[in-house]
């Protein structure tokens, strides 16, 4: 049995409903979404842990329960009482998605404040998955804190894979952003970049200069995304292929497609499956998880598991 743990932010999300006035409330933030798919895709072989903090709140508590529900570890989910959950309000308008955030000051900004407390998170682990979400929330002093545990995790020969995610919104400039993603990337053994954002803002013209990129920062393996383009792989020995995606019969909400890729990506992996048929499964997860409403698609998850 092995163990993965998660690390990140998990926010409360409001979406508007059919009734005017009316909102749902839900939970959803990237690196969940990837655990939650994980633990869906893994089922009983694997423990899937999240590591964050929360408040001692009524709103802390439902996200407590409802990763509990999921299946997901809360063991590693510290609570602060001066703090609560992030929330975002989710509207759709004529097909278009706009988002409003309360999140500056979240409990989950807090979640490397403790060193002791990660080292613990991720004593026995096997697999640390984080994001560069993860990262662009903490206070600077608190990513080199990350970033020293995770380094050491790696050097006991765990794996550390991550998705840079890159959201220049939550970065004080895109400079810093630069910078620290390719400090997570020297951490990382396995990347899982999405080249739109990555040519956006590193400047990459092909995928396969994103995967250069990250393996000259350390990475050894890296995954490119690519919306409905092929997905490029890099091997640890540097060699270069690419995966075809399966066309997509509906786009309904692309919403966690990378998300859902990665956890449908790394539980083939983790089931011995090469990078070339685990990108297959990332992808065939992706594109049913593109053709229904919402980040976490209970449908998607079932005949993409062997
Ligand atoms: P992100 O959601 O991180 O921006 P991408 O848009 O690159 O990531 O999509 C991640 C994966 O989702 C792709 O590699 C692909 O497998 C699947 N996907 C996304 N968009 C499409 C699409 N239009 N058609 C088919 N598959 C898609």
């Amino acid at each position: 049995m092995g163990r993965i743990v998660a690390i990140g932010e998990c926010m409360g999300e409001l979406s508007e409903t059919e009734t005017p006035g009316m909102l749902t409330m839900g939970f959803a933030g990237d690196t969940l979404n990837t655990a939650w798919y994980l633990k869906r895709c893994l089922n009983a072989d694997w423990h899937v842990d999240y590591l964050t903090t929360v408040g001692t709140d009524t709103l802390s508590q439902r996200l407590v329960d409802f990763l509990a529900n999921e299946g997901i570890g809360t063991h590693h989910v510290r609570r602060l009482a001066d703090k609560t959950i992030g929330l975002y309000h989710i509207s759709l308008r004529d097909g278009e998605r706009s988002f409003t955030y309360w999140r500056n000051d979240s409990a989950a900004r807090r979640l490397a404040a403790d060193p002791a407390a990660i080292a613990t998170a991720l004593s026995d682990a096997d697999i640390a998955y984080w994001s560069g979400i993860t990262l662009a929330i903490l206070p600077p002093a608190d990513r080199i804190t990350l970033l020293e545990a995770l380094s050491q995790f790696a050097g006991r020969g765990g794996q550390v894979v991550f998705d840079p995610n890159l959201r220049p919104r939550l970065w004080d400039n895109t400079d810093s952003m630069r910078g620290w993603i390719h400090r997570a990337a020297a951490v990382s053994s396995l990347c899982l970049p999405s080249f739109d954002d990555e040519a956006a803002h590193f400047g990459d013209a092909t995928p396969a200069d994103t995967a250069a990129r990250y393996r000259d920062q350390g990475t050894m393996r890296v995954v490119v995304k690519n919306g409905p383009g092929d997905v490029t792989l890099v091997d640890a020995s540097g060699g270069l292929q690419t995966v075809a995606v399966p066309n997509a019969d509906a786009i309904v909400d692309t919403t966690a497609a990378g998300d859902s890729f990665n956890a449908g990506y790394l539980a083939a992996e983790l089931r011995g499956a090469s990078m070339a048929e685990a990108a297959s499964a990332g992808a065939a997860l992706a594109r049913k998880v593109i053709a229904a409403r919402g980040a976490l698609v209970p449908q998607a998850v079932g005949s993409t598991e062997n």
